[in-house]
């Protein structure tokens, strides 16, 4: 048993000591598999094992790795990551069915600290128009799922989908029975974003009230963010109670996502005096790790982001440079180094050597193989070539094309695009399509337009570009352009990420990522809204 389990059976034997007001909160990170349902937000295997692992880096103490039953890809993945994470509890899952529960097992079986993660919907709303049951049935369901899932683990999160519209007597009676079943854990989703703090927070304290047998297991919030509140939910619920909140990294989820794990984090730790509760997170981590699941994901952390956007510590206006550089706590309440955002980072150039590169690669939190760092700093000499400065982000980008990326369908492996006021824009394309190679040429009324037709006649794809948007990942000219594109087929929708110092290069490679994430949503259908639960 690792350290992180004894901190949770820490939390639960206080609680069940009648020491109801223990000051730990349980940090369950549901990136992987609710930050997973962001539309295009589809991550691969081998994409979800390096966040998972970043995860553990980060100190959450739950990963919610996926829900087996939904695909055979979201099996392989949380097998993938049970298999690996050591010092984090890694969750599965599972509505409240055998199968479900039997295949989230199976997934999650050989994790140091497996848990199961059951769920039933129990608003009438739900009960009435998508289960078609009574509550005694919605009851006894929950029953047997938490009595199955005990079969195989000790630790059994049982969750009230729609919690926060469901009556709360009802849902006393069955946190009762699901705790008395064997659950550790009970969880009150706000399924569809719609509490409010003062609401929500007394209806936290309603059923700790009320729930007899409350004491004997934590008592979770899982909050959205349809009307911007979730984080203002859970501090609520967790000023009423609550010890575990369930978070994603950037807020990302289904809609308008899920409370934000760098705020919720943030706010515990610099209000600490207000709150008095503490997480184990390493708050140095945030900033990587926000970096590496928008990377991963392909969302693009908005600017004015709390705690990680691009504009969370630039003080523009003149007069808060000025106080800032007075004092900073005239305007600043949280440094910036405290979240992982490095002020003077080491930068490398195209004399820097192997051991400076691989010390910088570790510095960032990656541990490679001698072969991948091989691979990654010839990469790297490439890129120092065309420009004086390799930021950290540059380098991060070279981790994800080159090491996160499982072999793809497509490939691009060459590009020359001919454009100018005269030139009618051409583009000559050489792709490999399952390892085979293949050419063609075509035009556009632009370089990127002749781009990506080529490549859409080559891949024979049906799929519509709906948006294309250019960012620069640092300043100056000879910055790497990092190009996202949304792709939609069939109802589905796939985001593609690209950079590199040539623009039209970052475009194809985009675009092509675009195309290998919607052939993979094609392999792997998910579940439709109803069915994935809170
Ligand atoms: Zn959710």
């Amino acid at each position: 048993m690792g350290k992180k389990l004894n901190a949770n059976q820490h939390l639960l034997s206080a609680l069940q000591g009648g020491n109801t007001m223990t000051d730990q909160v349980v940090i369950f990170d549901t990136t992987l598999r609710d930050g997973e349902q962001s539309p295009g937000a589809s991550m691969n295997a081998a994409e979800k094992l390096r966040l998972a692992i970043q995860l553990e880096r980060l100190g959450v103490d739950v990963i919610e790795a996926g829900f087996p039953a939904a695909s055979p890809g979201d099996f392989d993945a949380v097998k993938g990551i049970a298999g690996k994470v050591r010092n984090t509890q890694v969750a599965a899952l599972a509505r409240a069915s055998k199968e479900d529960i039997d295949k989230a097992w199976e997934a999650v079986r050989d994790a140091a600290m497996p848990r199961i993660h059951t769920f039933i919907a129990t608003s009438d709303i739900h009960l009435e128009h998508k289960l078609k049951m009574s509550r005694e049935q919605v009851m006894e369901a929950a029953i047997q799922a938490v009595k199955h899932a005990k079969r195989y683990t000790e630790n059994v999160e049982f969750s009230a989908e729609d919690g926060s519209r469901s009556a709360p007597d009802f849902l006393c009676r069955l946190f009762e029975a699901a705790i008395q079943a064997g659950a550790t854990t009970v969880n009150l989703p706000d399924t569809v974003g719609y509490a409010m703090p003062d609401e929500f927070g007394q209806m936290v304290s309603y059923i700790r009230e009320h729930t007899p047998n409350i004491h004997q297991a934590v008592l979770s919030v899982h909050c959205h963010n349809d009307l911007g509140l979730a984080t203002a939910n859970s501090l609520a619920a967790l000023k009423a109670g609550a010890r575990q909140v369930e978070v994603t990294i950037n807020g990302i989820g289904e809609r308008a996502g899920n409370t934000s794990l760098e705020e919720i984090v943030m706010a515990l730790y610099t209000r600490r005096e207000h709150l008095g509760l503490v997480s184990g997170i390493k708050t140095r981590e945030i900033y990587p790790t926000s970096r590496l699941a928008s990377m991963i994901t392909g969302i693009v952390v908005q600017p004015n982001k709390a705690v990680v956007g691009a504009n969370a510590f630039a003080h523009e206006a003149g007069i808060h440079q000025d106080g800032v550089l007075k004092n900073r706590m005239t305007y600043e309440i949280m440094e910036p180094e405290i979240v992982g955002l490095a002020t003077n980072q080491l930068v490398l150039g195209k004399h820097s050597g192997r051991h400076a590169f691989k010390q910088k690669l570790s510095g960032l939190g990656y541990e490679l193989s001698d072969e991948d760092v091989n691979r990654l700093f010839k990469k790297f000499k490439e890129l120092a070539d065309k420009r004086k400065e390799i930021l950290d982000e540059d380098i991060e980008v070279l981790v994800a094309e080159e090491i996160l990326r499982v072999p793809d369908k497509y490939e691009l492996d060459y590009l020359n695009v001919v454009s100018g006021t005269v030139a009618v824009p051409t583009a000559m394309v050489r792709l490999r399509i399952d390892g085979q190679e293949t050419q063609g040429a075509g035009f556009g009324v632009g370089p990127i337009d002749a781009t990506f037709n080529t490549i859409a006649k080559m891949a024979d794809t049906r799929s519509k570009l709906i948006r294309f948007s250019i960012n620069a990942i640092s300043g100056g000219t000879d910055a790497q352009g990092e190009v996202t594109v949304r792709l939609q087929e069939n109802g589905l929708v796939a985001l593609g990420k690209g950079a590199d110092p040539d623009i039209f290069i970052a475009s194809a490679k985009a675009y092509i990522n675009g195309l290998n994430r919607l052939e993979y949503l094609n392999r792997n259908p998910s579940l439709s809204a109803e069915e994935r639960g809170l």
